[in-house]
């Protein structure tokens, strides 16, 4: 049984809110052009107010910094609230400060087998907490009540129901879609997807977004992520070539380190070769390509991500 969480005299009477879970990505921004430009969506999608939320990585590309700093200064100029959730907020756990905090700290990399711990941990948490946060200072809720950590979420949801974080996932990415972990997720938020009950897809959002006067971004996964296709290491290396000699430095220190040796010893690829050897295949497969045309076909072809929430 959860202790009381509202406080006695109730402060419902402010409108609810619906949050868009914002990744800077291009299905975030079809997501957010509508809620700011389709009235139609916004009657369906967003009764009250209207917040978007985003963690930071540590490690996102400078194109997608330099777009969420568009979008927050967009939203600020209409009135809505955009949280930009740096670990210098609190809502970080000092072990995943950033990845690369995480990957010194351990001397370990993420790897397309193992967890993605990165998202659960970069993502997922500091965006809950700091909604809970949110709800606190806006509402009037308490953040925390005794062992509840999450008390303003579990306050909003008995007040108003379960609150609407809106996801962007896609037609085409149903496998995306798996149940909430079990939890605070469960009794306290309502994952909803809009763009695949409006059937759109990738392309469909590139279009739309277009459509609606707003800028397409680039995909929006961290620089050292490990879906990360050969077009993509091309482009890292053309782009950013110290940031791949620093992604592939942490992996020779992962491999190298004795507490990983005796058993499977992962690369970043997990196809036992390093991201130096992925980096020569992907040049013997493609040649090498002029910068611009590796922006392009990595403006088309979106992420590799395979992330669940
Ligand atoms: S984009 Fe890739 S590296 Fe970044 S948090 Fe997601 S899965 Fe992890």
């Amino acid at each position: 049984m959860l202790p009381m969480l509202t406080p006695l005299l109730k402060l419902s009477q402010r409108p609810p809110t619906t949050v868009l879970s914002f990744s800077a990505g291009q299905d975030s921004a079809m997501l957010l052009a509508l809620a700011l430009e389709d009235r139609a969506f916004r009657q369906r999608y967003i009764p009250g107010d209207f917040l978007v939320a985003m963690a930071d990585t540590g490690c996102e590309h400078p194109e997608t910094g330099s777009y969420r700093e568009q979008a927050e200064a967009l939203c600020r100029a209409r009135d809505i609230p955009f949280l930009h959730v740096t670990p210098d907020l609190g809502h970080h756990s000092p072990a995943w400060q950033t990845l690369h905090t995480q990957w010194a700290r351990n001397t370990t990399i993420q790897a397309r087998r193992f967890p993605k711990t990165c998202s659960v941990n970069l993502k997922i948490y500091p965006f809950y907490r700091a909604l809970n946060a949110y709800l606190a200072r806006t509402y009037g809720y308490p953040e925390t009540v005794g062992r509840v950590t999450r008390a303003a979420l579990y306050a909003y949801a008995q007040d108003y129901g379960r609150i609407p974080v809106m996801i962007g996932f896609t037609c085409g990415e149903e496998r995306r879609l798996k149940p909430a972990p079990a939890g605070f997720m469960t009794q306290t938020v309502h994952r909803i997807h809009p763009l695949m009950d409006l059937g759109l897809d990738r392309r469909g959002c590139q279009e739309g977004t277009r459509q609606l006067g707003f800028e397409v971004p680039y995909p929006s996964n961290c620089m050292h992520c490990p879906f990360h296709g050969p077009l993509d290491l091309m482009r890292l290396h053309t782009k950013h070539p110290d940031s791949f000699a620093l992604w592939a430095d942490f992996e020779d220190r992962k491999l190298a380190h004795p507490k990983w040796q005796g058993g499977r010893n992962h690369t970043v690829m997990c196809n036992d070769k390093t991201l130096w050897q992925n980096l020569e295949d992907a040049y013997r497969q493609y040649g090498p390509l002029p910068a611009e045309e590796l922006d392009a076909l990595r403006m088309r072809h979106g992420h590799g991500n395979t992330t669940s929430f």
